[in-house]
């Protein structure tokens, strides 16, 4: 067992035996580990054990069993994610895939900053539709697919009116519409903001605004992605899709 101070967010809890909670953290030094903690709602670490809480624990981490928590600080709950039904849903979804993306006992800093940034800016209010979208896109490759949505896949012109081939697995321009018959027929705008969400910076993030009908398209288009490229079905996400459905009533 070794000793070590980290930031974590913690994914999930669960009941284990009588009193007891195993709880899935992922910590930003040494990846996602689950953690053994003892009479959990008597103990002095009730409040920080729950779902999309953030803080800065001390843990003793063992590399194969389970491991444990020593101590925390500087904690974060992400007051008004939880205070919305909506942010949470879309929050959950992304640590969801966030834990779907890697396995466990392995670093991922990088991983972790960009989830921790994704919650911070949905807690501040930004739009969770978007950030989402690309939360989605810019973890595909974690799940082993690179997408080429910047240039035609056949004369690597950029900036077209391209549509997607998954025949190819990369976009087409409308001069190579023709090696594909079956190409998608996805709207050129959505190609285009999700080339951008590939790369975006979050500072360029809170100058983004996209209509309702856009978000739906996209929405729809990452879906078939998904299907086809990644073929993960997360309970989070049937939620969101259920959420969309009755949303209007509620919004
Ligand atoms: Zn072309």
């Amino acid at each position: 067992m070794q000793t070590k101070e980290s930031q974590g967010i913690v994914l999930y809890n669960k009941d284990f035996r009588e009193d007891d909670m195993l709880v899935k953290i992922f910590t930003e030094t040494s990846g996602k580990k689950m953690f053994f903690v003892k009479r959990a709602r008597k103990s002095t670490l009730a409040s920080v054990i729950q779902p999309l809480t953030q803080a800065n624990f001390l843990l003793k981490l063992s590399d194969s069993g389970l491991s444990y928590i020593d101590d925390y600080k500087e904690v974060e709950t992400y007051k008004s994610i939880n205070e919305d039904i909506f942010k949470l849903a879309y929050a959950s979804y992304i640590m969801a895939l966030a834990d779907a993306a890697i396995s466990d006992n392995e670093p991922d800093p990088h991983l972790f900053q960009f989830l921790q940034k994704t919650l911070t800016l949905m807690n501040e209010g930004l739009d969770y539709d978007v950030l989402t979208n690309i939360f989605e896109i810019q973890l595909l490759d974690r799940f082993g697919v690179q997408l080429n949505f910047d240039d035609c896949l056949f004369c690597h012109r950029k900036a077209q009116a391209f549509d997607f081939s998954y025949r190819y697995s990369g976009v087409i321009c409308p001069e190579h519409f023709s090696k594909d018959e079956r190409r998608a027929h996805v709207d050129p705008n959505v190609i285009y903001l999700i080339n951008r969400f590939q790369n975006i910076q979050f500072d360029d993030l809170k100058t983004i605004s996209i209509k309702t009908d856009m978000k739906v398209k996209l929405r729809l288009f990452i879906d078939s992605i998904y299907d086809e490229y990644v073929g993960i079905h997360l309970k989070s996400k049937r939620f969101i899709d259920d959420l969309a459905k009755w949303g209007d009533i509620m919004r």
